[in-house]
């Protein structure tokens, strides 16, 4: 399903942000726009993630703010984040707070410059370690 489509900005007077990486877009560059909720996408974020990511990257960036690789990737850490995380949760059996975990700790693992396919990899990884008693 299709849910950007290619907007031109020519006609503009301004220097627009994309949504997702906050590169200047420049006058004569395509854009993308989000159909569900109008953020503006550059060309190089549209050729780098698929839409299903695009809109899920939106959703997270309006919620907790920042954008993708806004914070240096090799300070951060997968599991210590959730810890963290974890540890400002108090888990019980609501499902929901596992969802807001996971949303949480996939918004902070942009923020760092990991890239969707590789936070899945993460997870996969800790789901599957010995003791692992996560289930998200
Ligand atoms: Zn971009």
């Amino acid at each position: 399903m299709m849910t950007c489509q290619k907007i031109s900005i020519q006609a503009l007077n301004t220097t627009l942000k994309c949504t997702i990486c906050r590169t200047d877009i420049k006058d004569n560059s395509s854009v993308y726009q989000s159909k569900n909720n109008y953020g503006i996408i550059c060309g190089r974020c549209y050729q780098k993630f698929t839409e299903e990511d695009i809109e899920l990257m939106l959703i997270l960036f309006l919620t907790y703010g920042g954008y993708f690789g806004q914070l240096p990737k090799d300070q951060f850490s997968f599991f210590k984040t959730l810890k963290e995380i974890h540890n400002k949760t108090s888990i019980n059996d609501n499902s929901s707070q596992i969802v807001e975990i996971n949303m949480r700790l996939l918004h902070k693992s942009l923020l760092h410059g990991l890239y969707p396919e590789q936070y899945q990899a993460k997870l996969r990884k800790l789901i599957n370690s010995p003791g692992c008693s996560y289930v998200l």
